[in-house]
């Protein structure tokens, strides 16, 4: 993945059947191929005519829309979080989960009890979630976790919090193997998260004091 445009996917790291049976090889591949493809394709596309803003990451890009005159704000903010919100998701699926250890899992059992009940904590909040969107689990800068729901393609969360984990809960997410069944999905999710990176970026986000 460039960080710069013409932006490129994060590489996937595993085969398209490989998550299977949480997500089945169709899904993953037209998940990868052709909608996170399409939002970096259509970033590459309003890009290509703005030469002045090719020299700007993703997170420059988000912040640099803020102030531009519609529709170039909406349409960076939408393709842009795209880009960001799928590899951020792309890039916390394995199929090698292993549970999570350490402070991660010390303040999962403080704050929820049990992983078990973070888990229903979040596949509820993928419940109610109105339309598209994301499930975040979120920490502040003292380690304090929690649980955030962001619509559509928006990144933007509280001030002070980061980022640990997502689950996509746009239907193109799950809709050809679980059809309605969203909370199912987000449950299997759980399968194949990757716990390792999730702490290495809360062990990151712990240490900043501000
Ligand atoms: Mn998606």
């Amino acid at each position: 993945m460039t960080d710069r445009y013409p932006f490129t996917p994060v590489p996937l790291g595993f085969s398209y059947s490989a998550l299977e049976p949480w997500i089945d090889a169709k899904t993953v591949e037209v998940h990868y191929t052709k909608h996170y493809q399409g939002y970096i394709d259509k970033l590459n596309g309003i890009l290509k005519k703005r030469p002045e803003l090719q020299s700007k990451s993703l997170k420059e890009l988000l912040c640099v829309a803020e102030r531009l005159p519609c529709p170039l704000k909406t349409d960076i903010l939408h393709n842009a979080g795209g880009v960001y919100n799928h590899a951020f998701y792309f890039s916390m699926l394995t199929p090698e989960c292993k549970a999570p250890d350490g402070a991660l899992i010390c303040e999962i059992e403080r704050r929820f009890g049990s992983l078990g009940a973070l888990r229903e904590e979040m596949v509820e909040a993928a419940g109610e979630l109105f339309g598209s969107g994301y499930v975040w689990l979120l920490t502040d800068s003292c380690g304090r976790l929690s649980i955030c729901c962001i619509a559509n393609q928006d990144t933007n969360i509280p001030t002070g919090k980061q980022k640990l984990l997502a689950i996509d809960v746009w239907e193109h997410a799950y809709y050809l193997k679980y059809l309605n069944r969203r909370n199912e999905y987000a449950g299997n999710i759980f399968h194949i998260l990757n716990w390792r990176k999730a702490e290495a970026l809360y062990n990151e986000a712990r240490q900043c004091r501000n």
